[in-house]
């Protein structure tokens, strides 16, 4: 059994918070160990509850149209989520639901090693970026520890509204050059970046 894949038993077998009692599957997260890109989304909806995989309903097909639109694939990247239980009636996540699932996703990253992580939506953009406004910062990579981040609108949120729609579009394309210049970008103090953000 690879790291990876313990881990996903671990998850599977997870009873950290309440959210163990009403899911049908645990959506631990799918993609290449070696994935260059990692995709954080929020939290499972009804459809990833149901087949136990992220990113399978609207939203996912969203994000498949985005990923084709940079000639990529969904099986090219790792994709998961904050948290690996849906909520009931996909509510937002709650600090103690984040908090339970933290070590998972941490060690989801430590084992993948993205070049790239990819923030789908302020949950997963939080992790990184706490006081950060997702609308200042989506499509602008930060150099967060030995990670670099681009924060971007979630897919379920941008997929009907136009004008983080246009944005999701626009941020995805500019993924390719951002690999490209992955090595090349300096580490920034996140004081410093935020500062020029005007964030706080
Ligand atoms: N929304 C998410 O954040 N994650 C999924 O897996 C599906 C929808």
């Amino acid at each position: 059994m690879s790291e990876l894949t313990d881990l996903y038993a671990q998850i599977i077998g997870c009873t950290k918070c309440a959210l163990a009692q009403g899911r049908s599957n645990a959506v631990p997260g799918e993609g290449p160990e070696k994935a260059q890109i990692m995709f954080i989304g929020e939290a499972p909806g009804f459809h990833e509850n149901r087949l136990g995989r992220p990113f399978v309903g609207a939203a996912g097909k969203f994000l498949e149209e985005l990923l084709a639109s940079i000639q990529m694939h969904r099986d090219d990247v790792y994709i998961c989520n904050v948290i690996k239980c849906r909520p009931p009636n996909n509510r937002e996540p709650l600090p103690n639901e984040i908090e339970a699932c933290a070590a998972y996703l941490d060690r989801q990253i430590e084992l993948i090693k993205p070049r790239l992580i990819v923030t789908l939506g302020r949950y997963s953009m939080a992790k990184f970026m706490p006081k950060a406004s997702i609308s200042k910062v989506h499509g602008i990579p930060s150099k967060i520890g030995e990670f670099l981040v681009l924060p971007m609108f979630h897919p379920a949120a941008a997929l009907h509204q136009p004008k983080y729609r246009a944005d999701i579009e626009n941020d995805m394309l500019k993924i390719p050059k951002i690999l490209a210049e992955a090595d090349g970008v300096e580490r920034v103090q996140l004081d410093q970046h935020a500062e020029q953000l005007n964030l706080f």
